[in-house]
Formats: C-alpha cells, sequence, structure tokens
C-alpha cells in the first residue's frame, strides 16, 4: 500500500487499479491531490479550486467501489480549464467580465467525464478567453510553470491551457481538460514536459465550452502519459447532438492502438517546418525523433508543406474575426458584469471596457476590422481562401504519408518576467500548431527531451489524417519510449 503522499504519483491507469484493489481509497486518493493542490498554491493553477465538492464526490466513488459499481474514470481526480461550463461552480474563462458567471448546466465533456466516475477537484487558469501563448493575459493572474531555469526563476507553463498544465506537471492532478484554438493543448504541453492531444475538429463535443473561434477550437486531455491520454480521451469523444459540427462517428478503444508496430508507417517532414534560425536544440531533437521512428522500422519521407508560410497569418485573420463576433454576446445585459451608463451604448461600452483585457481587445479589434465592409475581401476572405489551400496541401500530402513529425513548438517554455512583450513574436510560437487547427486535423504533443543550455522541455509534435487520432497515440507512445529522459521522472524530480 503506497505511503498517501505518493498517491500523486501515480498514472491514471495504476490509480485505478489502486482503487478497484482496495490499496487506498478514493477519499485518500483526491485527498492527496488536494493536498498538492495546496502546496502548490504559488503557482496559480487554479481560479476556483474545489476541494469539498471533491470530497464528497469521493465518498460517493468509494460507496461505489464498495458496492462493486465501479465506473471507468471512479474516483480520478481531474482539473478542468475554466472555459468549460460546470454547473453551480464560478466559471470565468480567465476573464473579469464573467467573474460571478455561475452556469446552470454542466459542458458535454465535463458531464461525460463526471457520468464516468471522475472527480473535478479545480477549475484551471488560462490566458483570457483562451486568447495566448503563456498565461500571462489571465485576468487572474498569470500562471507559473513548476519548471524553473537554471538561474531558479520560474518558467510559464505556455498557453492558453497553461493552469491544466501546471496542475498535471506538477501532480495536484492526474489529468486536465484542455481546449486547442490554435495550440492551446499542444504548445503548454511541451512547454511543461507532458502529453497534449488536439482531436480532429467535431471529435469531442464543444457545447458548454464558452467559444473563442468556433471552427478552431477543439477539446482534449493533457496528462503525463500517452495511455492516460488515450484513456481520457475515450471519456470524452463522442457524437452530441447538442454540438452541430459534432461528427457522429464511433469512437474507436483508442488503448488498443498503443503499443502496436510502427513498422512500415510513413512519416513526414516537411522542409519548411525547418526555418531559419531556428534552436539548434529543437532540430537535433526533431532529426533524434525522425531517426528513433526509422530505427523502429518507419519509414521517413521528407515533404513539402508550401502552405506553411500562410498558416500564422491566416488564423490571425480568422481566429480574431470568430473571437469579435462570439465576444459581442459580453454585453453587460445577460451575462456577467455589467456597468450602467446612461444610455444603452455606454452600458454596453462601460461594460466591455472594464470587463476585457488589453489582448481580448486587441482581438476583438482586429477581428472587427477585418469583418469591416472595407476590409472584408482584403483580409477575411482571403484568409478563408488560404484556408482551403491549406487544407487542400494536406489532403494531398496525406496521399503520400500517414503522419507528420514536427517539433511542437520553436523555443522551450519562456521564463516568468521574460517572455516577449511584443504580441506578433509572441504569436510566432504558434508556428507549428495551428495549421491542425485550420485544416481541423488531430495533432498530439509528445514530451520528448530537454532544450540545451536550460534542461526545459521540448515535445515532439504528431499531425495525422482526421479521425486518425489512434495513429497518433500509437506513435506518440513509441516517441514518449525513447524520450531522452522518462517524462514523469523528469517532472518528479522538480517538484
Ligand atoms: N496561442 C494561440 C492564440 O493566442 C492559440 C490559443 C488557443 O489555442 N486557444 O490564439
Amino acid at each position: 500500500m503506497p505511503n498517501n503522499s505518493d498517491l500523486i504519483y501515480l498514472t491514471l491507469q495504476n490509480a485505478l487499479k489502486g482503487l478497484i484493489n482496495k490499496d487506498f481509497t478514493a477519499q485518500e486518493l483526491v485527498a492527496a491531490h488536494i493536498a498538492q493542490m495546496d502546496a502548490t498554491h504559488h503557482l496559480n493553477a487554479y481560479i476556483t479550486q474545489m476541494a469539498d465538492h471533491a470530497l464528497n464526490a469521493a465518498k460517493d466513488s468509494d460507496a461505489r467501489i464498495a458496492k462493486g459499481e465501479t465506473r471507468p474514470l471512479e474516483g480520478i481526480p481531474i482539473a478542468m480549464k475554466d472555459l468549460f461550463c460546470t454547473k453551480g461552480v464560478r466559471t470565468t474563462a480567465g476573464s473579469k467580465i464573467l467573474e460571478n458567471f455561475i452556469p446552470p448546466y454542466e459542458s458535454t465533456i465535463g458531464q461525460r467525464l463526471l457520468d464516468a466516475g471522475a472527480i473535478t477537484i479545480g477549475k484551471t487558469n488560462l490566458d483570457e478567453f483562451a486568447m495566448g501563448s503563456s498565461n500571462i493575459t489571465s485576468a487572474y493572474g498569470p500562471t507559473l510553470s513548476p519548471w524553473k531555469t537554471p538561474a531558479n526563476k520560474h518558467c510559464l507553463p505556455g498557453g492558453s491551457s497553461g493552469g491544466s498544465a501546471a496542475a498535471v506537471a506538477s501532480f495536484s492532478a492526474i489529468a486536465a481538460t484542455g481546449t486547442d484554438t490554435g495550440g492551446s493543448i499542444r504548445q503548454p504541453a511541451s512547454f511543461s514536459g507532458i502529453v497534449g492531444i488536439k482531436p480532429t475538429y467535431g471529435r469531442c463535443s464543444r457545447y458548454g465550452i464558452i467559444a473563442f473561434a468556433s471552427s478552431l477550437d477543439q477539446a482534449g486531455p493533457l496528462t503525463r502519459t500517452v495511455e492516460d491520454a488515450a484513456i481520457m480521451l475515450q471519456h470524452m469523444a463522442g457524437f452530441d447532438e447538442h454540438d452541430s459540427t459534432s461528427v457522429n462517428k464511433p469512437t474507436p478503444n483508442y488503448l488498443d492502438e498503443i503499443g502496436g508496430s510502427v513498422k512500415g508507417l510513413k512519416i513526414g517532414i516537411p522542409n519548411e517546418c525547418r526555418m531559419e534560425g531556428m534552436r539548434s536544440d529543437v532540430l537535433e531533437l526533431w532529426e533524434k525523433a525522425a531517426q528513433i521512428l526509422q530505427d523502429v522500422g518507419a519509414i521517413i519521407k521528407p515533404i513539402s508543406l508550401p502552405m506553411l508560410k500562410y498558416a500564422l497569418p491566416t488564423y490571425y485573420i480568422i481566429a480574431p474575426a470568430e473571437a469579435s463576433s462570439n465576444l459581442a454576446r459580453y454585453d453587460g445585459v445577460r451575462f456577467g458584469q455589467r456597468v450602467e451608463g446612461d444610455s444603452l451604448d455606454e452600458l454596453y461600452m462601460k461594460t466591455r471596457e472594464a470587463g476585457f483585457g488589453p489582448e481580448v481587445k486587441r482581438r476583438i479589434i482586429m477581428g472587427t476590422h477585418v469583418l469591416s465592409s472595407g476590409f472584408y475581401d482584403a483580409y477575411y476572405v482571403k484568409a478563408q481562401k488560404l484556408r482551403t489551400h491549406i487544407i487542400q496541401n494536406f489532403q494531398q500530402t496525406f496521399t503520400d504519408i500517414d503522419l507528420i513529425l514536427t517539433p511542437s513548438a520553436p523555443t522551450p517554455a519562456f521564463t516568468f518576467g521574460e517572455e516577449p512583450k511584443d504580441p506578433v513574436t509572441m504569436y510566432m510560437n504558434d508556428i507549428y500548431t495551428v495549421i491542425a487547427n485550420l485544416a481541423g486535423l488531430p495533432g498530439i504533443s509528445i514530451p520528448f527531451g530537454l532544450s540545451k543550455p536550460e534542461g526545459l522541455p521540448l515535445g515532439m509534435q504528431l499531425i495525422a489524417p482526421a479521425f486518425e487520432e489512434s495513429l497518433l497515440l500509437k506513435v506518440g507512445q513509441t516517441l514518449y519510449t525513447f524520450a531522452e529522459k522518462d517524462p514523469v521522472q523528469a517532472l518528479r524530480e522538480i517538484v
């Protein structure tokens, strides 16, 4: 029987086994994670902690286990990105404008996880409305990463699912939910040394997730191992009639593929991802990943993705355009915060002026600009056309290969206080991830090595054709097994 404080180091798979074997109770498991949530309070990974709620739910789980009515995620403590509506529990989207918003319903994904027996222990911090790459735009203060630089300065966990990444990396949650509009699951996973999957657009329901850019948003899990990501995805994925873009396709058994041979799989290495001025440690690690896959029997093929150079400009037109219309609903009348004014227009203006932070305002201005009548054809329509070309570019590429391998991000984590201050430099960090969102494809980030000389995590990204998440998990597991350092061990050493 493990020591109670060691329970936080269990994988999801082993925690489930331990609960069923009665090695420990769900209440002990949840209490250990709550203690770790308190011990890591300085990271500011959570906006709302749900300790009492979680302990009560753990009591129910123990009762079910005693009766032999164990559900597939019974008693597993998870963290929920504060972009997912939680029934009766404040949901802020990291924004002041939703400071007091208590949703009357649960998101579909949240409900599925709860129905499977998972226990939400808290709502995690995020960039305001998921707009950001380092978790510094939250109205509730930045989240710090448990990773530190050699000079002992805290890093940032990446964003926008930075609170979820920090929670999983610092062992206060076994797994967490995230959302990824342009990289917000994969980039924080890469920065934090954990696994993150962005599923195919339509695989997971968006119902009850506060919208950023609806044609790009997709939810997925952040975990410390690939198997745990498979288990979480299993219980998050699936058709939902409440989301008109949800796809009615059966969910495969994701654990089945893990451990399978990658022999004969064709893996494309896009020339265009080899950027001028690229960091040599990132390049070397990427080459090493390709070499390892080749050594175990995969076929490595150089490929060309000529449309890659248009990905960031296309994304940074479409995402703000959709955001500006999605955020129009926060007008002080129906949701959240209100600042009174002498007229209705003044009420709108004052509410939005006080409620939104600078990055959100920047996106709204960009979005309304590209949608305005004088610029719609010049920007928005062109971006949509480019998006179609990007999709076709991928379709063409996938006739020849099975998967694409790239770094997840061009850099390791930013140091807190030394992150890029200029928004465009920050946006450039999304260079490898936005393509998957624009094309609706699934992508995974695998912790694969450490940066030089800082020793910070670097992730490798795999992108697959639509609905081939199983392939991502299979090849991802191979990379994970050959990581320079065991990813869980690396986390244990820093926490
Ligand atoms: N960093 C990107 C942005 O700021 C992606 C965010 C996301 O995926 N939610 O738009």
